[in-house]
């Protein structure tokens, strides 16, 4: 099997390969950060990638070219390659880099390298020493990427990085270990030339380099589609939201409040629509200026989430216009609740510049039923017992025919 393998591939060409993906991987990333500025992660994504490829490029040229590149500068490279990509993830997932634990493995690990290197040249220690590197590195990536899954909102592409990170992590380890064992059952030996062993040595590593190389691909792949979706989550929140608020917008509470209308009317259960507008509100812009108009609304948005319920879909529904949609909600309890909300409306007074803003609000109501089979229906009318309620001198709940 092993000499087949090796007929097939020798391992300095697999490790040429594996670099040039990484280098391939980077030129991704870099493009990605181009196109998408907002995510500060990705040019970091993109060194962590070129830098390990780079390093793997000149390590696969040990032999061929001076032994400083070759061996000194491929393994300072992907090092900090490695190092890099925890600080990449956290910028990512927006979590704290676990910087002592890294740093702690990076001693440890220039230390074993500086004594395998400069002290008694070693190579099966040195590959020991990196592997501890890539061990704690890819290892507490995939920690990282655990918790974030946990997240209630976290996007189930996530799972991308995780398995390639784990593999690429234990691959390291099962790395650390076969070093280990040699280190503790041969002397240093001499070789043709300093790393010759990491060649000779190939077929055993083979398929743990071709597996790594795999999962760096699906690494590399998850990362940009994990900041594409998560760019994609905030258009479509930017989308269906209120900017000045934070509430739904109109297409927001369309879409929402079409679903649960369809799941009432399913179940046969009671729902309501109540449509408000701030009486006078032009004249408090007059009168105070547009920036406590602004301050009036967000006030009166945050009377909303605090006096209904979790489940109740809350809009902005344009200008000084609210909407909420009541879920099992009876006739009775949606009149009481519309009173209560023009009640607390005319207690909150916002206070800008000192100076408190008297509000009231009409609130016009609307009960799904015969004549009302549609969101849009629901909203017409709501919208109609609103104006009656401004035509019977504002201030009040107006219930819809
Ligand atoms: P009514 O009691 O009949 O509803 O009178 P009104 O003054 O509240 O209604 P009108 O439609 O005449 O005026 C609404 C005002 O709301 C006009 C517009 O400038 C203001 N407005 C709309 N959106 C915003 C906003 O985002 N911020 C501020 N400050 N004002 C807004
Ligand atoms: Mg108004
Ligand atoms: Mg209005």
């Amino acid at each position: 099997m092993t000499s087949r393998m090796e007929a097939l591939f020798d391992i300095r060409t697999v490790m040429m390969s594996v670099g040039l993906m990484l280098v391939a991987a980077s030129v991704g990333m870099a493009t990605a950060a181009r196109m998408m500025p907002r995510f500060a992660s990705l040019p970091l994504w993109t060194l962590v990638f070129l830098l390990q490829g780079c390093g793997m490029l000149l390590s696969s040229l040990r032999g061929a070219i001076a032994t400083l590149l070759a061996i000194l500068l491929s393994n300072l490279l992907m090092g900090a390659g490695q190092v890099l990509m925890p600080f990449a993830l956290a910028r990512d997932l927006a979590q704290p880099c676990p910087v002592r634990r890294l740093g702690l493995a990076t001693l440890a690990g220039a230390l074993l390298y500086g004594y395998a290197y400069w002290i008694t040249p070693w190579t099966e220690l040195r590959t020991g020493a990196v592997s501890i590197l890539g061990t704690a590195a890819f290892l507490l990536c995939a920690q990282m990427v655990r918790a974030h899954l946990r997240k209630p909102a976290s996007p189930g592409v996530a799972w991308g990085m995780l398995f390639p990170l784990l593999i690429i992590g234990l691959i390291h380890l099962v790395g650390l270990t076969l070093s280990g064992w040699h280190v503790l059952h041969n002397p240093p030996a001499p070789e043709a030339y300093p790393g010759a062993a990491v060649l000779t040595s190939g077929p055993a590593r083979m398929p743990l380099l071709l597996v790594g190389a795999l999962c760096i691909v699906a690494l590399a792949f998850s990362v940009i589609l994990h900041v594409a979706l998560r760019l994609n989550l905030e258009l479509q929140h930017q989308a269906t939201h209120d900017a000045l608020t934070g509430l739904s917008n109109r297409i927001g509470f369309e879409q929402a409040a079409t679903r649960l209308l369809a799941a009432h009317q399913r179940q046969q259960k009671p729902c309501a629509l109540l449509f408000m507008d701030l009486d006078h509100f032009k004249q408090i812009n007059d009168q105070h200026g547009h920036a406590a108009g602004d301050h009036v609304l967000g006030s009166f948005a945050a009377l909303l989430r605090r006096e209904l319920r979790q489940d109740d879909l809350v809009a902005r529904f344009g200008g000084e216009e609210f909407c909420v949609f009541l879920p099992e909600t009876t006739p009775a309890q949606a009149g009481q609740i519309a009173q209560r909300l023009c009640d607390a409306a005319l207690q909150l007074q916002p206070v800008w510049q000192q100076v408190p803003i008297r509000l009231s609000i009409s609130v016009g109501l609307a009960l799904p039923g015969e004549h009302h089979r549609t969101l849009h229906s629901l909203l017409v009318a709501a919208d109609h017992a609103l104006y009656a309620a401004k035509d019977a001198g504002r201030n009040r709940v107006v219930l819809a025919a």
